[in-house]
C-alpha cells in the first residue's frame, strides 16, 4: 500500500461515524454493561433526532406575558410520553442507592446526561431535570413513607414539578449556616417567615412542592444542627411568588428563578424530612450527585459548541478575506484546543461518577469538586471560542451559543461558588504539608549521604 493510499484509509477510518457507545472513553468502557450501552445508543438518537429539532417547537411555544407562567409548551408532553415508550426514564438515580430507577450506575448516567446536555427538551424529557432530580434523591433517601407517596410518585411518574429553596436574598448563602428563615414549632405544626430566592423551577405551573431550609433551633450551640428542611406545598396560604429574576436577561419561562416570600406560612410537623435540626445533612446529601449531573450536561453543551463552530467556520458562504474560517491557522487551534479540553473535562466527570459508584458521594467529594469546578470553566471557554468564530452572529438569538453561555456561567455560582469548592479542595491538599516537607528533607539527606559515600561533591541543588 502507497503511503497516500494508507492515509487515505486512516482518514477514511477516522471520519466514520461512531456509536454513542463506541465512543465511550476505554478507561470507563469495562465498567458500563451492554444495557447501558444500548441505552446509551437510544439516549444519543432521541436526543439528535428528536429533542434537538423539538427544542425550537419548545421555544416557540412558550406563552406570551403572563401566559409564560402559567402555561408550558405541549412539545413537552409529546416528549415524554415518547422517551417513556423508549424506557428512557428516571435514568438519573443510581442502582447502588436507589430502587426506584431505571438501573443504571453514576457512571452509565453520566454518559447518557452529556447527550442531554445538547438541548433544553431532553432531560425534561426523561424525568432527568434539575432541580426534580436531586429533590427525587431527597425524598427517596430521607422522605418517610407518607412523604414519598404524596410527592415522590407523582415526581417519578414526571406528573408534577418541584423546588429547592435554600437560597435567600438577605444573607451570603453560600456558607449555608446563615440561612434565616425561621421555622417555629405551635402545636402540630410549624409557622414559616422569611424569604428565598433563585427557587428554579418555582415558575413552572407544574411545579406543586418546594424543599425548604429554613432555622427551626437558631440557638442551637451546634450551628450545623440549627436548621431543618421541611415540604411546603406550592399555593400554600402565606407563600407569594413576588417575581421571577432573569439570568443574563433570559427569564428561563417557564422554568423560572422565583422570589418567594413567606408570612405565618403554617406547615404540618409531619411535613418535616427526616427530623428537626437535620437539615445540614440532607442539603449535604443533596447536593453530591446533582452537582456532577450538571458537569455531565456541560460536556454535552460544550460537544455542541464545538458542533456549531466547525460548522461556521467550514460555511463557504462566509470567507472572511478570501479565505474559509477554517483556512486560518489559528482556527484550527481553537478546534484542537477544544477538543483536547472537552476530552480531558469527559474523564474528571466520569472518574467522579465512578468513584461515587464505588462507594458513595461523601467518599467522592475531592472528584465531585473537581468536576464541579472544572467543567463549567471548560464549556465556557469552548462556548466562547465558537461565539467568537460567528462574529456578531453568536452574541444574538441566532444561534444557541449566546444562551447556553448564560446558562453554564451560573453554575459557576449555583450550589455553591468555585471559590468555595476550591477553598476546600485547597484546605485537604493542604493537609500532606508536613508529610511533603518530611519526604523531600528525607530524599536530601539520603542524596547527601550518597555523595559522601561517592566521595562526589554536590554541584547543583537539583
Ligand atoms: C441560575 C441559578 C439557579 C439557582 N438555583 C437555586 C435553587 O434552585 N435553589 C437554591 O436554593 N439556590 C439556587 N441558586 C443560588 C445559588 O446556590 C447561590 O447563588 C450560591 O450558593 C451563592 O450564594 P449567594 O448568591 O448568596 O452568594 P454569596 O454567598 O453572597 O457569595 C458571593 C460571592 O462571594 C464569593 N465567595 C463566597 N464564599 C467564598 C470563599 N469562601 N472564598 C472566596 N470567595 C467566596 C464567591 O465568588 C461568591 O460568588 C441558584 C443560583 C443561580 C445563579
Amino acid at each position: 500500500m502507497s503511503k497516500s493510499d494508507f492515509s487515505q484509509n486512516l482518514l477514511a477510518s477516522s471520519r466514520k461515524p461512531q456509536t454513542a457507545a463506541e465512543k465511550i472513553p476505554i478507561i470507563a468502557r469495562g465498567a458500563v454493561s451492554d444495557r447501558a450501552k444500548e441505552t446509551l445508543n437510544l439516549v444519543e438518537k432521541f436526543v439528535e433526532e428528536e429533542c434537538v429539532p423539538a427544542d425550537v417547537l419548545f421555544h416557540a411555544q412558550v406563552g406570551e406575558g403572563e401566559k409564560r407562567w402559567s402555561t408550558y409548551p405541549p412539545v413537552i408532553d409529546e416528549l415524554k410520553a415518547r422517551a417513556k415508550k423508549l424506557g428512557l426514564w428516571n435514568m438519573f438515580l443510581p442502582k447502588n442507592h436507589f430502587k426506584e430507577g431505571a438501573g443504571f450506575s453514576n457512571l452509565e448516567y453520566g454518559l447518557m446526561a452529556e447527550y442531554m446536555g445538547k438541548c433544553r427538551t431532553a432531560s425534561e424529557a426523561t424525568n432527568c431535570a434539575a432541580p426534580d432530580t436531586g429533590n427525587m434523591e431527597v425524598l427517596a433517601k430521607y422522605g418517610n413513607e407518607a412523604q414519598k407517596k404524596q410527592w415522590l410518585t407523582p415526581l417519578l411518574n414526571g406528573d408534577i414539578r418541584s423546588a429547592f429553596l435554600m437560597t435567600e436574598p438577605d444573607v451570603a448563602s453560600s456558607d449555608a449556616t446563615n440561612i434565616t428563615l425561621s421555622m417555629t414549632k405551635q402545636g402540630n405544626d410549624y409557622i414559616l417567615n422569611g424569604s428565598k430566592w433563585w427557587s428554579s423551577g418555582a415558575g413552572d405551573p407544574r411545579c406543586k412542592i418546594y424543599i425548604v431550609m429554613g432555622k427551626s433551633d437558631p440557638n442551637n450551640s451546634n450551628v450545623y444542627k440549627q436548621q431543618s428542611v421541611i415540604l411546603v406545598p406550592a399555593g400554600t396560604k402565606g407563600v407569594t411568588v413576588k417575581r421571577v429574576l432573569s439570568v443574563y436577561g433570559y427569564d428561563d419561562a417557564p422554568h423560572g428563578h422565583a422570589h418567594i416570600t413567606f408570612e405565618n406560612v403554617r406547615v404540618p410537623a409531619s411535613n418535616m424530612v427526616l427530623g428537626e435540626g437535620r437539615g445540614f445533612e440532607i442539603i449535604q446529601g443533596r447536593l453530591g450527585p446533582g452537582r456532577i449531573h450538571h458537569a455531565m450536561r456541560s460536556i454535552g453543551a460544550a460537544e455542541k459548541a464545538l458542533d456549531w463552530m466547525i460548522a461556521r467556520v467550514n460555511d463557504p458562504t462566509k470567507k472572511p478575506f478570501g479565505k474559509l474560517l477554517a483556512e486560518h491557522g489559528v482556527i484550527l487551534e481553537w478546534i484542537a484546543k477544544s477538543r483536547l479540553e472537552i476530552d480531558a473535562a469527559r474523564l474528571i466527570v466520569l472518574n467522579a461518577a465512578m468513584k461515587i459508584d464505588e462507594k458513595d458521594a461523601k467518599s467522592a467529594l475531592k472528584e465531585i469538586a473537581e468536576a464541579k469546578v472544572m467543567v463549567p470553566q471548560m464549556a465556557l471557554t469552548v462556548i466562547d471560542r465558537a461565539v467568537q468564530s460567528y462574529g456578531g452572529a453568536g452574541v444574538c438569538q441566532d444561534t444557541p451559543l449566546a444562551n447556553m453561555w448564560a446558562q453554564i456561567r451560573t453554575l459557576r455560582i449555583a450550589d455553591g461558588p468555585d471559590e468555595v469548592h476550591l477553598q476546600q479542595m485547597g484546605k485537604n491538599e493542604n493537609k500532606r504539608g508536613a508529610e511533603v516537607r518530611e519526604k523531600l528533607d528525607r530524599q536530601k539527606q539520603m542524596g547527601e549521604r550518597l555523595l559522601r559515600e561517592s566521595g562526589v561533591q554536590q554541584k547543583s541543588k537539583l
